[in-house]
């Protein structure tokens, strides 16, 4: 059976100014250095404008940095967008892609984000890239269905198991606080495994992260789905007790 290490993945979205970007991230590196061995790598992803302050504050430890986004293009004249290479020269191992608040809040769609992680996987960027079916398309029956045209459209030419992640999202669990059953995830994961066979290289190598209001009490349960690789957390990344109980209830 493959063994995949499981990732703990925080997204901040657009929350925290300086200060508390610092407090989390440090007191975050700070647990993972006094914690020796562990089950888990732990990946924290800040709004951009924290990306150096934060790398400063963890540089030396196992806490891993993210963007929450990137730019298909390399450099140039796209006001507002933010290239690979600026991630990486801000010391960023991976960047999320397609996260649902970006399809839906910028339209971005599959092409587009097959496109980004292209660009951030020639920069060294281990992209993970979000999928997941709404509540209306879940009550349609089409759940398996629609992620299985996401990952078409959104996994590009090159993808490895080394330098692409898969994040299932189901978008009516997003920050909501409903929970998908473990049989629910049990399902949908399995369906992805099969998917990303002739998509990425040594697919069964492949993480697959769940991503919908984890949190403390149902952590444990989650991460022991088959095929459950770890977990995209959002609001319970903001508190270091929380993110750290997620992370720790891996086995
Ligand atoms: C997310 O934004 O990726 C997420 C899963 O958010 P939350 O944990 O708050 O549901």
């Amino acid at each position: 059976m493959t063994t995949r290490r499981k990732l703990i993945a925080g997204n901040w979205k657009m929350n925290g100014l300086k200060a508390d970007g610092l407090a989390l991230a440090s007191d975050l590196a700070g647990r993972l250095n006094g914690a020796g061995a562990t089950a888990f790598d732990l990946l924290i992803c800040p709004p951009f404008p924290l990306l150096f302050p934060v790398a400063d504050a963890i540089a030396g430890s196992a806490l891993a940095l993210g963007g929450q986004d990137c730019a298909a293009k390399t450099s140039g004249a796209h006001t507002g967008d933010v290239a690979p290479a600026m991630l990486t020269d801000a010391g960023c191992r991976y960047v999320i892609l397609g996260h649902s608040e970006r399809r839906a809040d910028h339209g971005e769609g599959d092409a587009l984000i097959a496109a980004k992680a292209a660009a951030a996987h020639a920069q060294g960027l281990i992209a993970i890239i979000c999928v997941g079916e709404t509540e209306s398309q879940r009550d349609a029956g089409q759940a398996n269905a629609v992620v299985s045209g996401q990952l078409a459209g959104s996994i590009p030419t090159g993808a490895t198991a080394a330098n692409t992640v898969i994040a299932y999202e189901p978008v009516w669990a997003i920050g909501t606080g409903k929970t998908a059953t473990p049989e629910d995830v049990r399902a949908v994961h399995a369906h992805i495994r099969a998917e990303l066979e002739g998509k990425i290289v040594d697919a069964g190598a492949a993480k697959i992260l769940y991503g919908g209001s984890v949190k403390p009490s149902n952590a444990a349960e989650l991460m022991a789905v088959e095929n459950v690789d770890g977990a995209l957390v959002g609001g319970a990344s903001l508190k270091a007790d929380d993110f750290w109980a997620i992370a720790t209830s891996c086995r």
